[in-house]
């Protein structure tokens, strides 16, 4: 067991490319227990065992964007595409005021630019009639003066996961017309305006390598973002990658490419998202790590799994349950039970099992390095 590099992981909040390969590489399970324990540790020492709750609303699957891997891309012509009216939003909003959520996350595809006037009338509303709330955006790449318009009208939070920081992995999984350098760009900008900024990847994406990977952890090591969102790739039927499995090289072997997804393969996905939450929260004891619902997607107690791995944030379902089958960024998403808003029993007892609470408050981000 290689406890050492995770100790000094924990000591040093960083390691070199080799550091990370070994950890990322390792077939050890006595090492990835290790890292997982101690990872958690550190999120107990510094959010004790209280998990943050934000009530996801995906308010729209229009999307102008066609990424390879994801079910509400463009030329999907199987869904039915909508878009939430202000009121239908408002109103999940006052429910989910009144289960308890403090934190809003508006998540949708990436809408035409005349629509920024609608997206920043929704933010000025919500945050009138919730002053106390944080409003999180997740609704891609727009422009810097829209980004700004919003964070007036009330936003203080965003998530634009970069997936990956390789110019030819992101070629793969993007059509020709959208560019890394611009999805870059527009988290620098974010960031610079003063949002809560949160990146991330897909783990076991198409084509991912180790390489990729270790890139994608230098660049959040060097842009430190507040929130990292760390969750498992699912193909999705109608995408040019339903009939993949997962990356294409883990471990320096093949786990992908075209066919049915082993179950080799599925562990090893389950494993990879869960080794990254580990080492993210070892180099940032401060930062907001969910445990998206992807992770739960994979495997029943993924969010369990993700939480003992360090994660501290997981983002119950809010949107109106008609249109939660329309909004299907891959197979079989949960979004229901402990998945949805309506299910925050379940969570709390599921979170209880293994010693856990929700903590109701706002849950920003702040520094309180240990
Ligand atoms: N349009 C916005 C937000 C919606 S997608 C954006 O692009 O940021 C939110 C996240 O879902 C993406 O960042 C991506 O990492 C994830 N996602 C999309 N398709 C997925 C898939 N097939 N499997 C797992 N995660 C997926």
């Amino acid at each position: 067991m290689n406890t050492e590099i995770v100790d000094t992981l924990k000591r040093e909040k960083r390691l070199d490319a080799a550091g990370y390969r070994s950890l990322l590489e390792s077939r050890d399970p006595d090492t990835a227990a290790y890292l997982h324990e101690t990872a958690k540790g550190v999120s107990v020492q510094r959010f004790g065992r209280g998990i943050y709750i934000r009530g996801l609303i995906e308010f729209t699957n229009i999307c102008r964007n066609d990424c390879l891997y994801c079910g509400i891309r463009k030329s999907n012509r199987n869904i039915r595409r909508y878009m939430l009216a202000d009121n239908e939003i408002i109103d999940r909003c006052s429910c989910g005021y009144g289960l308890g959520f403090r934190t809003f996350v508006l998540q949708g595809g990436e809408l035409p630019d005349e629509k920024d006037d609608f997206i920043e009338e929704v933010c000025r509303l919500i945050h009138g009639r919730f002053p106390d709330c944080a409003i999180t955006l997740s609704l891609g790449e727009r422009r810097e003066e829209s980004y700004r318009r919003f964070f007036n009208a009330g936003a203080t939070r965003y998530l634009l996961r970069h997936e990956t920081h390789n110019p030819a992995h992101y070629a793969m999984l993007h059509p020709a017309g959208m560019s890394l350098e611009n999805r870059l760009r527009c988290i620098a900008r974010l960031k610079a305006i003063g949002y809560q900024t949160g990146t991330g990847i897909m783990a076991g994406s198409p084509y991912q390598t180790v390489d990729n990977i270790i890139e994608d952890i230098q660049y959040i090591q060097a842009l430190r973002p507040q929130m990292i969102g760390i969750g498992p790739f699912i193909p999705h039927k109608d995408t040019p990658f339903g009939g993949l499995c997962y990356g294409t090289e883990y471990r320096n072997r093949t786990v992908g490419g075209p066919g049915p997804a082993t179950r080799e393969a599925e562990d090893m996905r389950l494993e990879l998202t869960l080794k990254l939450i580990s080492i993210f929260r070892l180099m940032f004891p401060d930062a907001l790590i969910p445990a998206t619902t992807a992770l739960a997607t994979v495997a029943n107690d993924g969010r369990e799994k993700g939480i003992l791995s360090g994660a501290n944030v997981v983002m119950p379902n809010l949107s109106p349950p008609w249109t939660r089958d329309s909004y299907s960024l891959y197979d079989d998403k949960a979004s229901s039970g402990s998945e949805s808003a309506e299910g925050l029993a379940e969570l709390e007892s599921r979170l209880a099992r293994i010693g856990y609470h929700i903590d109701f408050s706002r849950g920003d981000y702040s520094e309180n390095c240990i």
